[in-house]
């Protein structure tokens, strides 16, 4: 069996990440989401364990420093990090897994899955952007600020990752149907195909 294919989804807070999540577990029934751990308060419409693990600053650092963690970040005040363990477990048992990480997290993730596929996900414009954060009743007008600005800062620095793909979250249904596009074509890979898939390929063809 060949390991899973890692999705990585990244991007300003306010591209629509987890806008998208629901379309694309829906057209890949192989597909897993795994969540993060956060020392940030929940929002009022979030619950431990569904939308994140919301851990104190003294949990995250005991795990984070075990080794318990595939990447972390500090983002506008907060740290956030990757549980290892679920995301290793259903790669190896050939599940697809998708992450929602900020830029820093996914240059980490970059490094350690070279074989995953790393999409930016870029709002349609800056103005939107404002919009959309702007828009928010969850977070205090400071808070929109911090993420306005730290969502600026994030595309300046762009060019500085190695991202494989960047999709405009522009309207919802023309994202998602790139996205999947991207997954499809990154399964089709040669170099993603289970050793000796040729010769199985091969001796399946004969006995047909
Ligand atoms: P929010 O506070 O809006 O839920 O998330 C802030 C940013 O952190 C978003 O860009 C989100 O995708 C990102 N994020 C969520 N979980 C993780 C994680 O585990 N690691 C990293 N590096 N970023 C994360």
């Amino acid at each position: 069996m060949s390991e899973g294919l890692l999705v990585v989804l990244s991007g300003p807070s306010g591209a629509g990440k987890g806008t998208l999540r629901p379309g694309l577990l829906a057209a890949f029934p192989n597909l897993r989401f795994c969540i993060s751990a956060t020392t940030r308060p929940p929002r009022r419409n979030e619950t431990h364990g569904q939308s994140y693990l919301f851990w104190t600053r003294q949990q995250f650092e005991r795990v984070r420093d075990a080794g318990g963690l595939l990447e972390w970040a500090e983002y506008v005040g907060n740290l956030y990090g990757t549980p290892r363990e679920p995301v290793e477990q259903l790669l190896a048992e050939g599940r697809d897994v998708l992450l929602e990480k900020e830029m820093q997290g996914a240059g980490q993730l970059k490094e350690a899955f070279p074989q995953g596929v790393f999409i930016f996900v870029l709002p349609p414009s800056v103005a939107e952007l404002k919009r959309r954060i702007a828009g928010r009743d969850t977070e205090s007008p400071a808070e929109q600020l911090r993420r306005l600005q730290k969502a600026t800062a994030e595309l300046e620095s762009l060019p500085d990752y190695h991202y494989d793909y960047v999709v405009v979250n522009d309207r919802l249904e023309d994202a998602l149907d790139r996205i999947r596009a991207i997954i499809v074509a990154e399964h089709c890979r040669i170099s993603r195909q289970a050793p000796g898939w040729v010769d199985a390929f091969c001796r399946r063809s004969e006995a047909t």
